[in-house]
């Protein structure tokens, strides 16, 4: 592992709750500073036990459809990918964060209202260097017509291709590289979405019952409906949001060039897997 600059921790306790995405159940959410090398700890505070559980720990559930989750079965919290993909954007390595609720709330369904929220708390600077893991070989998963590599990269960039069968997304193809300006500006704001002839058939499945046209794009052929679009493409600057918060399940930020094909959680999450095979089992 490279050190590249210290590690971060948020100035102080801070507070936030809302409806969850996917199960529409209220949360409340208290994150805390914690101490260098402590890394980022979820616990879910509405049981007994506060049951806690650090990415890093590979903890990681897989099962659930459109979102990534952590934990035991019964103690897991849903939905963590846009709020690891904001630590990620504020370089915070240690955090905690006690979780009253099975879902992190879905705030405006994209990353900037946790930027938000953990900017106010301050971030602080901590007498530690920062881990990442250099990416040195190649890694491929290839699954019908998804695929998803890690090669090897001076800096973090990510390349993502989606295609859907609706005229308003179509094909999208965006590539950046990622850093904390390029993150906030260009990818934090790309919220959540969904094509409307799925939503009634999620909904029946038990998901999307926190969705509202503000934070999730319901896309039909001419667009989402009740919102404008805040980027051109926002769906596939959405799916780059989506990775980074899942790559940062590692606890880690990786540095290294990721190529995505019609990925979705289930993929990212075996790629974590596999990185964590890899570079953390010694
Ligand atoms: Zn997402």
């Amino acid at each position: 592992m490279a050190a590249t600059h210290n590690q971060r921790t948020i100035g102080r306790e801070i507070r936030f709750s809302g409806r969850a995405l996917q199960t529409g159940k209220e949360a409340r959410v208290v994150c805390g500073p914690a101490s260098p090398d402590e890394g980022i700890v979820f616990r879910r505070a509405d049981i007994g036990s506060k049951p806690a559980v650090s990415p890093g720990d590979m903890l990681f559930s897989d099962g659930y459809r459109r979102r990534s989750a952590i934990g035991a079965p019964g103690a897991e919290i849903q939905t963590v990918e846009h709020f690891l993909a904001a630590l990620w954007g504020l370089e915070i390595d240690n955090i905690t964060v006690d979780v009253h609720g099975v879902e992190l709330p879905a705030l405006d369904g994209s990353a900037l209202g946790f930027l938000d929220i953990l900017k106010q708390a301050g971030i602080v600077e901590q007498p530690a260097p920062r881990r990442s893991v250099r990416i040195k070989r190649p890694l491929v998963i290839e699954e019908a017509d998804s695929s998803l590599a890690v090669l090897p990269g001076e800096k973090f960039s990510i390349s993502y291709f989606i295609e859907y069968d609706c005229a308003s997304i179509g094909t999208e193809e965006f590539g950046i590289e990622l850093d904390r300006d390029s993150f906030e500006r260009e990818i934090a704001p790309a919220r959540t979405f969904c094509l409307k002839k799925e939503a009634e058939a999620l909904l029946k499945a038990g998901l999307g019952g926190g969705a509202n046209c503000e934070n999730t794009l319901v896309m039909d052929d001419d667009g989402p409906a009740g919102t404008c679009l805040r980027f051109p493409n926002e769906p596939v600057r959405h799916k780059i949001l989506d990775l980074v918060g899942d790559l940062y399940l590692l606890g880690v930020p990786i540095i290294g060039k990721v190529v995505a094909k019609r990925s979705g959680h289930r993929l990212n999450l075996k790629m974590v897997k596999k990185i964590h095979e890899q570079y953390f089992s010694s």
